[in-house]
């Protein structure tokens, strides 16, 4: 993963090689091989300023996009209304949320709990209003290494309790591998310190422009930045 001075991307929070050695410490594989379908490309100017890159991450009404960002260009592609397929090894990583869906605005339990499983340094949420820029940081590497290690030590026998519960409610469901996703990822944002966790999507009928960013630093050690994704709007940092 380079290092790269583009206003766009990030730095990698620790040196390069601690930051890599994170990352395979406790799995010697990540899982993060899936097959990316052909994606799409958006070439970026380079006179483009930070944000004003971010507001060309494209939406829609019904499903959901993600991608990567390079220093000359977005890269995306479709997923279906409840994901898509992110290639989490890259430095920034985005993805955007339909835009009808009512918790557009907010990152699900999956979404904070995957940017902090995999070595993404930056990951971009696009919401229907919202723009959240999600960093790692020195303090958010101390988050990582403890979800990293927790899951070393309990990620399948906790994962198959949660997926056997959920197909013992209902089996039948086709929503039960992402019911129990989602329960997973709840237990393991508890786990490294997250007490609230179930609360989050209240988050939305609350104050989402100061208690959210306070939160996820406070219980994640994430550092998140807010913008409005309209242009009108362009250098309006709300965080
Ligand atoms: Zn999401």
């Amino acid at each position: 993963m380079p290092r790269m001075s583009h206003p766009h991307l990030p730095r990698v929070p620790i040196s390069l090689d601690e930051y890599n050695e994170l990352y395979t410490l406790v799995f010697e594989e990540l899982d993060c091989d899936d097959e990316y379908p052909l994606g799409t490309s958006i070439s970026l100017d380079p006179s483009c300023s930070e944000v004003d890159v971010y507001r060309k991450l494209p939406s829609s009404p019904r499903i959901e996009y993600g991608g990567y960002i390079t220093a000359e260009s977005i890269q995306y592609w479709e997923g279906d209304a409840e994901s898509v397929i992110i290639e989490q090894n890259k430095l920034c990583t985005w993805h955007s949320h339909p835009v009808t869906h009512p918790w557009a605005d907010l990152p699900s339990w999956i979404d904070l709990h995957r940017f902090l499983r995999y070595p993404n340094v930056r990951h971009i949420l696009v919401g229907n209003r919202l723009l959240w820029v999600m960093d790692k940081d020195e303090d958010t590497v101390a988050y990582c290494r403890r979800l990293l290690e927790w899951e070393a030590a309990n990620l399948t026998s906790t994962f198959s309790s949660i997926l056997d519960t959920a197909k013992a409610r209902d089996a039948r469901s086709d929503d039960v591998w992402c019911e129990a996703t989602q329960m997973y990822a709840i237990t393991v944002l508890r786990e490294i310190g997250w007490d609230s966790v179930k609360d989050w999507p209240d988050q939305l009928e609350r104050d989402p422009l100061s208690s959210s960013v306070s939160l996820l630093r406070e219980q994640l050690g994430i550092a998140v930045r807010l913008y409005l994704r309209l242009s009108h709007t362009a250098g309006t940092n709300l965080s």
